[in-house]
């Protein structure tokens, strides 16, 4: 897979210095993971990113301040395919089957 940015992703905050751009304080905080609203094709003025990222708290950073999270639902997809059949007990009335 590729690691391109998509919403409703999760990265890990791993830079919370002041705004690129005015150097003002952010309110992002460094080791909270957040959940990408958009990805806005924008180039940053600091020349590392080319990209922002809303992730609902402000308005939007710069990329290089996170880091992309793999997605959490591709191991509970696993988990539950390598999960086992319930058995019914046998000789019981369950003389119909379900189809689910
Ligand atoms: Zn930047």
């Amino acid at each position: 897979m590729s690691d391109a940015l998509a919403p409703g992703e999760l990265v890990l905050c791993v830079n919370a210095a002041p705004n690129h751009v005015t150097g003002e304080p952010v309110p992002l905080v460094a080791g909270e993971t957040y959940r990408v609203l958009e990805v806005m094709d924008f180039a940053c003025p600091c020349g590392r990113s080319d990209a922002l990222l809303d992730v609902g708290v402000g308005f939007a950073w710069c990329q290089t301040r996170f880091r992309h999270l793999p997605k959490p639902k591709a191991s509970v997809r696993t988990r539950r395919a390598s999960k086992p059949k319930e058995l019914e007990p046998a000789g019981g009335g369950g003389s119909e089957k379900k189809d689910v």
